[in-house]
Order: C-alpha cells, then structure tokens, then sequence
C-alpha cells in the first residue's frame, strides 16, 4: 500500500540535530531492539529510523512542525510498558521519548494537586505525593510506566473498584499537537463546561492525538489504615460469584482481584513469590482502605463473615505491611509469570458489567478450551476487568497458535458484547486489538473516531496505524 510518508534523509536527520543535539539522537539499526516493541512484543516488531530523548515541549514542538512539514510520522515512547502494541513506530520514522521530561513539581496544597512532566514513573508521582501527607490513587500494575503514559493510556489497575481510573484524577493538560503548536486543555478547575471536553478526549487517546508534555493531577487526603482479605473457593466462578456480594456490603472495597491456584503456583515455581494461603482452586483477594481503624475492623468483619456464608473455604487477613505485600506480589506478577511459563501470550482485555462476572468466566474457559487453548481468567474483577490470558503451549506451530487465538479472540469479544461488556477495558486498542475493533464498534463508530483523530492531525503524522488504521491515499 502507498503511504504518504517522507522516508528520513540526511537533511532530515540534520534538522533534527539541530533542533535537539546528536548525543540523544539513535539511528536506524543503532537503535536498541527494545525500542521496536512493548510488552507484547507479540503485537508487532517495527524499526524505528530515528529515536531521540526530548527535553522540554519547545523541542517537542519544533520536532512536530518539521515532522508536519515533511509528512514524517512521529511516534511518542514512555516508559514502553504498553501492552497493546502501541507505542512502537509501525510506519517507521522518529521515535520520541519524553522519558528525561521527568520533573515533578512541588504539591500545590491549596488545590491539593500535583503537577508532573510525562516521563516522570508512577511509583515517583506516588510517593511525592505520599512524603505530602496525600495521596495519588490510581494504582496500575506496573509502577515504572511513566505518568504521561498513564494519562494517555487512561491506565485503570488495582484501586479502580473505590477510587476511579486515571482520567478521575487529571485536572489539566499540556500538549503539541501534530501541527507543533502547544494547548492547555481545561485549568486547574474543579468543574469545567466551557466548550467540548476536549482534555477527557485526549485521555486514552493512546499517543493519536497530540503529545502530552505536562499533567496537573488531583490528590486526596491518604486513608490512615488499610487491610487485605484472601478468601480462598473451590472455584474461579464461585469467587466471580462473590463480587456482588461484598460490593453489596456498606463499606465500599478499594479492590477486589481474582486468580486462580494454577497461576498462584506458576508464579511461586517460575518467581518464587509464595502465597500465604495455600488452600482452594482460586482465591479472591479484597482490599479495604479506611481513615479510622474502627472503620476499618467493621468492614473486615463484614466481609469476612460474608465470604464464609458464600462458601469461602476460610479467610486470611492480612492485616500487616508484610503480609498484605506477599499477597500483593504474587497478584502483581502474574504476567511475568505467565511470561515465564509460556512460548508466548495473547491478551485479551474484555470488560462486563459486574453482574456477568461469572457468566463470562465460565463461557470464556468453554470458549478458549474449544480451540484447544490454555487460558487464565484473572485480574480486575471488582470493575468487571477480566484479563483473560491466552497462552501459547510448546507444542503449538505459529500457525495453530494465530488461528485458534484468532478464532478464540473473536469470540470472546462477541461474548463480552452480548453481556453488555466492551472489548478492552484498560489495555487499550493500539496495534494488537485493531483488527477486533471494526467488528465491535461498528461502521458509525468507527467513522466518528476517523474525524476525531483527523480533526487533531489532518496529516496522519501521530503514532499511525493505531486505534484506527485509514487508507493513506485517500485519508478515509
Ligand atoms: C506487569 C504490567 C502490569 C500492568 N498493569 C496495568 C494495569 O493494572 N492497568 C493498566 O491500565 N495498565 C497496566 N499495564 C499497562 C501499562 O503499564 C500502561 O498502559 C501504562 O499506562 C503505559 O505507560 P508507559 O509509560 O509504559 O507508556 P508506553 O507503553 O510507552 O506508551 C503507551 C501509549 O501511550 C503513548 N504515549 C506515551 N507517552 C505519551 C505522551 N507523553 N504523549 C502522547 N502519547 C504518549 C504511546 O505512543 C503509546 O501509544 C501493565 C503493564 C505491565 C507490563
């Protein structure tokens, strides 16, 4: 297919010295493999021509208006800890990375906010916000992905089930758009109306839209106490059936995850990460926070009296920092667990309204072992979440493995619909779910996304081919 796309020249790559400085500049096969791919490598390996480390947003706007003049395709980098494939340069060109834009501005206390560059890591937004006395909730599993990444991606994780997602914390944003000039999207303002909400657009716009350059983000009081429960079943259905049950108590959970003993043990013999409990086939791990202990040991109770009368087997409080983090760490390793133990995953991201938990459990366990495939239903289930992880056996050939996954991926799409679900509930769509999203969201929809994204970038210069691929010579 005939792509728009000016293939880098030196004149380029001098333009693009000049603009940063050759020291953060890579070249072609220079560039390390890394930067080909995310975590799923399985969505796509792509080269990209140039790869450079930006510093502030007047480089990044320069970069994009001669990015823009010249039809070259710019892909931003965070921390590349994506797992949909999309941060990578599909049609080649330059790869920016915001990852040394890291500063985290001092807490403004008065709008308990805190304002942050995108490549700042989580984990540091987190704990400037902690050695305030407050607090950052969003809580994805992996700590070292870059704040901007997070905005971007819309990253949702453990604490969603009290807290929200991302986007329920972003005040304001600072972006270049694909053309170099630079927008503030809202203020730092409780409510907004003016206009079309365009700063919610840009969140999980996955790298489409424009470059986020600076992020102002709300921060709540910290809760003084927390406590996690694990409840062990016979089964992964019965803990699907005890979601409604403790979200039906009065005190609202801070997450609620689900995992079954198979991945507990691939995670203990491929990490060596032990799971204090030892009996049952799943587990259902719940979490409370609370701003009094008295709060706390209530909703304990609760909860733990509520789980035994639905059929847990017994329930372990982990009611220390110590114990609560070996919980933790096994639930926040299963992926690289699964890494350990498979030839290779395929990720699928569905998320179902609360009441058909169990019902897509127990379908997509059919569904998967009817095409012969071993699979994993685990993670978010408080918020309907289900990571439900494909993985590839030994034996299987690439072609066996791309067609039963194929198959298997379309139909648990078509099940998540059918039970008033979505096809990606955090993950996103980028390279790797791109072929499932015409099917699920229709003609219309997908016209719709088509003029979004070409009302911010009318060249189509703006991590190409993800969310939505167009027909390059037309622009349709
Ligand atoms: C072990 C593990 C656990 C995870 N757990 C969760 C989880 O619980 N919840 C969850 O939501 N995700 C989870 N993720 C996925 C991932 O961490 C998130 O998607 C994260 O937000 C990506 O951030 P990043 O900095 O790595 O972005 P990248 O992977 O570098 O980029 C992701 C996308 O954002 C774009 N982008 C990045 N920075 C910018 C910017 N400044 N401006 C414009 N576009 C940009 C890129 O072009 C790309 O399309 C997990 C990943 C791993 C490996």
């Amino acid at each position: 297919m005939p792509f728009p796309y000016k293939k880098l020249t030196e004149d380029d790559i001098a333009a693009i010295y000049a603009i940063t400085d050759k020291d953060r500049v890579i070249l072609g096969d220079d560039i390390p493999s890394e930067y080909y791919h995310d975590e799923m490598p399985e969505y796509g390996i792509f080269r990209p021509d140039l790869y450079v480390e930006v510093l502030n947003k007047e480089e990044i706007s320069e970069i994009m208006k001669y990015a823009y003049r010249e039809n070259i395709p710019v892909t931003v980098r965070g921390a590349g800890t994506g797992l949909s494939g999309g941060a990578t340069c599909k049609y080649g060109g330059i790869m920016m990375s915001v990852m040394r834009m890291n500063k985290i501005f001092p807490i403004d206390f008065k709008n308990q906010t805190i304002t942050c560059q995108p490549g700042a890591f989580l984990v540091d937004v987190q704990a400037a916000a902690a050695a305030g006395g407050l607090f950052y909730p969003p809580d994805p599993g992996e700590k070292t992905a870059s704040i901007g990444g997070n905005v971007i991606t819309n990253a949702g994780g453990m604490k969603a089930v009290r807290y929200g997602l991302t986007r329920d914390f972003v005040r304001c944003i600072e972006a270049v758009m694909p053309d170099g000039s630079i927008m503030q999207f809202s203020s730092n303002v409780v409510k907004n109306t003016t206009g079309y909400d365009i700063k919610d657009l840009i969140i999980g716009s996955e790298g489409t839209l424009c470059v986020l350059t600076e992020v102002t983000l709300k921060l709540i009081p910290k809760p003084t106490c927390s406590c996690t429960l694990v409840m062990p079943f016979r089964s992964l259905e019965e803990c699907a059936d005890m979601v409604p049950q403790v979200l039906a108590l009065p005190f609202v959970p801070t997450a609620i995850e689900f995992l079954e003993r198979e991945l507990i043990d691939i995670v203990e013999k491929t990490l060596h990460k032990m799971f204090p409990v030892k009996e049952g086939e799943a587990a259902l791990i719940v979490m409370y926070d609370a701003s009094t202990k008295m709060e706390l040991d209530e909703a304990v109770r609760l909860a733990a009296e509520s789980a035994l009368a639905h059929g847990a087997l017994d329930v372990a409080i982990a009611d220390t920092a110590e114990r609560a983090g070996s919980v933790w760490a096994v639930r926040g390793a299963i992926l690289e667990g699964m890494k350990a133990d498979s030839v290779s995953q395929e990720e699928c991201d569905v998320v179902v309204p609360r009441s058909e938990i169990a019902e897509y459990v127990k379908q997509a366990k059919k569904i998967a072992s009817s095409y012969g495939l071993r699979v994993e239903p685990c993670g978010h289930c408080g918020d309907g979440n289900i990571h439900t992880e494909l993985l590839r056996g030994k034996d299987q050939t690439d072609e066996e493995w791309h067609s039963a996954t194929q198959g298997a991926l379309k139909e648990l799409y078509a099940l998540s619909k059918r039970l008033g679900g979505q096809m990606s509930g955090e993950h996103g769509t980028g390279n790797g779910r791109i072929e499932y999203l015409k099917e699920f969201v229709g003609d219309r929809m997908i016209s719709l996304y088509k003029a979004v994204k070409l009302a911010f970038d009318d060249k189509l210069i703006l991590n190409p081919g993800k969310i939505i691929e167009f027909n390059y010579t037309s622009y349709t």
